[in-house]
């Protein structure tokens, strides 16, 4: 395909963990694709080196440079934005009993990276989603802890719960010309959970697949969401079939 003709995607925070494996997986997809992370620039040029693509740096707790990152974006291609994966993420592990410990400022932080950096980049990618040749898609890296009473702190898992109804709110707004969906993993091998010994542990023993999901077993349903031009609204748990313990 001609380059300009190729779709491209915006992938945040993805030069590590599940974001990482998203962008090389639509890279190889033929997308032409848009690296994203707050901090790690040299990484993500050399990530965006290597798929061909694209970096751009921006810290999304800051809403001016969460709409400058779009703004480049489409500057550079024309714009052109034909797919949004909202994937940057923070968690801050805190027991749920410990009121306490979830303070507002904790709450704020969440949010403001969890759910209002996903609406703002939304609303912003809006128009160019609208005239993406085959369609828009947006996709929300959420949580199965936004799903069921679990996760890594109170304020994590209500961030996701709420970017799970967004997802459902915003796929009725925007059909036909966006669609939009959420995938909620389980537990995936990353550097956000390498010192989660005990949430390990629970995959490797209870859950039917016997083990956390790789990165790649999230890219792989990414591009298939992307791929399913009929398909919107839907929050997918992909956690390995834990939930049916
Ligand atoms: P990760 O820590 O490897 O990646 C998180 C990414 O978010 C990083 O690239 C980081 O640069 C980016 N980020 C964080 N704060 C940012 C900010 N203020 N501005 C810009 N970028 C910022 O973690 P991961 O496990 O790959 O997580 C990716 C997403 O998946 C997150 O939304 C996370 O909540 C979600 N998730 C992860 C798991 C898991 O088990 N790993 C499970 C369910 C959901």
């Amino acid at each position: 395909m001609v380059k300009d003709q190729q779709p491209v995607a915006l992938v945040t925070g993805s030069t590590s963990g599940i974001g990482e494996a998203v962008v090389r997986r639509l890279a190889a997809d033929g997308m032409r694709v848009v690296v994203h992370s707050g901090r790690s620039r040299e990484r993500g040029e050399r990530i965006a080196a290597e798929v061909g693509g694209s970096y751009v740096q921006a810290d999304l707790a800051d809403e001016a440079e969460a709409r400058a990152l779009v703004e480049t974006v489409l500057a550079r291609h024309g714009g052109r934005l034909d797919v949004l994966v909202n994937n940057a993420g923070i968690s801050r592990p805190i027991p749920h009993a410990d009121l306490a410990a979830a303070t507002p400022e904790v709450w704020r932080e969440l949010l403001e990276v969890n759910l209002i950096a996903p609406w703002v980049l939304c609303t912003a990618a809006l128009p160019a989603l609208r005239e993406a040749p085959g369609g828009g898609a947006i996709v929300n890296i959420t949580s199965h802890a936004g799903v069921r009473p679990k996760g890594s702190s109170i304020p994590y898992a209500a961030g996701k719960a709420a970017l799970n109804h967004v997802t459902r709110l915003l796929a009725a707004a925007l059909g036909p010309a966006v669609r939009v969906n959420a995938i909620a993993p389980g537990l995936v091998d990353t550097p956000m959970t390498q010192d989660w010994a005990d949430a390990h542990e629970l995959w490797n023993e209870r859950s039917p697949m016997r083990r956390p999901a790789q990165p790649e077993d999230v890219a792989d349903l990414v591009a298939s969401v992307i791929g399913s031009t009929y398909l919107t609204g839907e929050v997918i748990v992909l956690d390995g079939g834990l939930n049916l313990r």
